[in-house]
C-alpha cells in the first residue's frame, strides 16, 4: 500500500514508510473514540505536506524579517481572514505551534511570573496549561483551581465566582479536556468582569462544534479564544488565538517574538483549508451529527449500566466512570484497544485512584462521525464497549478478538477521509 501512496518515501526510507503504512491500516481498521482526535481530509493532508515547509517567515503578513514572502503572506492572510469569518472575531493569530504554546502566549501577553491565574483542575477535566502544578503554567504562576460539583459533575458557577473574587486572578481559563457539558461563557464573563480578570475560553476540544453551530460561541463574551486546530475542527496539528482588536498587539507580540520563531507555513496552509471546509454547510451538518451521535451513544451506554459523569453529554465527549463495573480505567482502555476500540483512560472528578491508573475512560464521536457513522450505529458501538469491558473484568481474550473482527468489518464499510480505501 505504502509504495504506491508514498513512492518517494518508500524508495528512500522503506523502514519509516512501513511504519506509516501500518498506521494507515490501524486508523482504517479501528474504531477511534479518543475525543481529541479526528481524521483530516485529503485536502488538509496535501496542504500540510507542501513546499511551504521550506520557507522561513518570522513576523506577520506584510511585516516579515525574511524576503520572498509573496506567496506565504497570501496563505497566512487567507487563514487569518477565514478564522475571523468563521468564529466572528476581530483578530486571529494562526501561528501557535500547538494548543499548549498558544496558552503559554496568553500568559506572556497578560501576566507576570508569580501572578495568580485560575483554571479548572486537571483531574476535574481542565488542561495542564490552565495553571496545573506539573506544567510551567503552574510553577511560573500561582495557579488556583476550580472543579465540578460532587453530585452532578457540573461546574458550580457560584463557587467559581467566590474563588475568583477571593483570589482576583490575572487570567481565568474556561474550557477543558474532559467536560461533557455546555460551557456557559456568559456566566464566566460576568465572573471575570467582577474579578477584574482577563477571560480566556480554551475551546480546543469544541472548536469544530462552535464553528458548526453545535455549541454556543464564546465570541463576544471573552477576551481571548484559544484553540487547537486538530480536534473537532479537523485541521492539521496547530492552534489559533483569537481576540478583540484591543488585545491584538499583545497576543501577536507574545506569539512572535515572545515565544516562537518562524511559523510552520505548511501547517498554516492546512489550517486555511480546514477553515474553508468548516465554513461549508456540510460541516454544520457534521458538527450536529457529532453531538447527535454522542447523545445516542451515551443513551446506549446508560442502558447497559454504565455510569457517565454528569449523566450524559451535550457535546462530542463522554466520560465513563467504571468503578461500578469493577474494572480500572487503564485495564479497560487496554482491553478495548485489543478489541479495536481506541480510547484513553482518564480521571473522573473526585477520583480516588491515581492519574496514571484512574477510574474512567474518555470517549467521543468526532472520528467515527467523520467516517459517516450515524445514530443508528451507536447501540452497536455501546454493545462492543460493554462486551469488551466485561471481557476485561474476566480476562476473556477470545471475546476481545471477536469484537475486534466485528469492528473491522463495520469500519471497512466506512472509509476514513484521507486514508487509502483498503
Ligand atoms: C488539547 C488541549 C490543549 C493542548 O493542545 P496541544 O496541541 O496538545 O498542546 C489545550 N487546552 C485544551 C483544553 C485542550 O483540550
Amino acid at each position: 500500500m505504502s509504495a504506491s501512496r508514498h513512492p518517494a518515501l518508500s524508495a528512500t526510507d522503506p523502514e519509516l514508510a512501513s511504519f506509516v503504512a501500518a498506521e494507515e491500516v490501524l486508523q482504517a481498521e479501528t474504531l477511534r473514540l479518543i475525543p481529541s482526535e479526528n481524521y483530516v481530509s485529503a485536502a488538509v493532508l496535501e496542504a500540510s505536506g507542501t513546499v511551504l515547509q521550506n520557507k522561513y517567515s518570522e513576523g506577520y503578513p506584510g511585516r516579515r524579517y525574511y524576503e520572498g514572502q509573496q506567496n506565504i503572506d497570501r496563505v497566512e492572510a487567507l487563514a487569518v481572514e477565514r478564522a475571523k469569518g468563521l468564529f466572528g472575531v476581530e483578530h486571529a493569530n494562526v501561528q501557535p505551534y500547538s494548543g499548549s504554546p498558544a496558552n503559554l502566549a496568553v500568559y506572556l501577553a497578560f501576566a507576570k511570573p508569580g501572578d495568580t491565574v485560575m483554571g479548572m483542575a486537571l483531574p476535574m477535566g481542565g488542561h495542564l496549561t490552565h495553571g496545573w502544578g506539573v506544567s510551567a503554567t503552574g510553577s511560573w504562576f500561582r495557579g488556583v483551581q476550580y472543579g465540578v460539583q460532587p453530585g452532578t459533575g457540573l461546574i458550580d458557577y457560584d463557587a467559581v465566582r467566590d474563588l475568583a473574587l477571593a483570589e482576583r486572578p490575572k487570567i481565568i481559563f474556561c474550557g477543558g479536556t474532559a467536560l461533557p457539558r455546555t460551557i456557559d461563557f456568559a456566566a464566566f464573563a460576568s465572573i471575570a468582569e467582577e474579578a477584574g480578570s482577563v477571560l480566556v475560553a480554551d475551546v480546543a476540544h469544541i472548536a469544530g462544534l462552535i464553528a458548526g453551530g453545535a455549541h454556543p460561541s464564546p465570541a463576544g463574551h471573552v477576551d481571548v479564544i484559544s484553540t487547537t486546530t486538530h480536534k473537532t475542527l479537523r485541521g492539521p496539528r496547530g492552534a489559533m488565538l483569537m481576540c478583540r482588536e484591543e488585545h491584538a498587539k499583545a497576543i501577536d507580540k507574545a506569539v512572535f517574538p515572545g515565544l516562537q520563531g518562524g511559523p510552520h507555513n505548511q501547517t498554516t496552509a492546512g489550517i486555511a483549508v480546514a477553515l474553508h471546509e468548516a465554513a461549508q454547510p456540510s460541516f454544520t451538518a457534521y458538527a450536529h451529527q457529532v453531538v447527535a451521535n454522542a447523545k445516542a451513544l451515551a443513551a446506549a451506554l446508560l442502558e447497559r449500566g454504565f455510569d457517565l459523569v454528569s449523566g450524559g453529554t451535550d457535546n462530542h465527549l463522554i466520560l465513563i466512570d467504571l468503578t461500578g463495573k469493577g474494572v480500572p480505567g487503564k485495564t479497560a482502555a487496554k482491553a478495548l484497544d485489543r478489541a479495536g476500540i481506541v480510547v484513553n483512560y482518564n480521571t473522573v472528578p473526585f477520583d480516588p485512584r491515581k492519574p496514571f491508573d484512574p477510574s474512567g475512560v474518555r470517549i467521543g464521536t468526532p472520528s467515527l462521525t467523520s467516517r459517516g457513522l450515524g445514530v443508528a450505529h451507536m447501540p452497536a458501538v455501546a454493545e462492543w464497549i460493554s462486551r469488551a469491558v466485561d471481557a476485561a473484568a474476566k480476562g476473556d481474550e477470545a471475546v476481545l478478538a471477536v469484537v475486534r473482527a466485528e469492528v473491522a468489518d463495520l469500519m471497512a464499510a466506512f472509509p476514513a477521509p484521507g486514508l487509502p480505501l483498503s
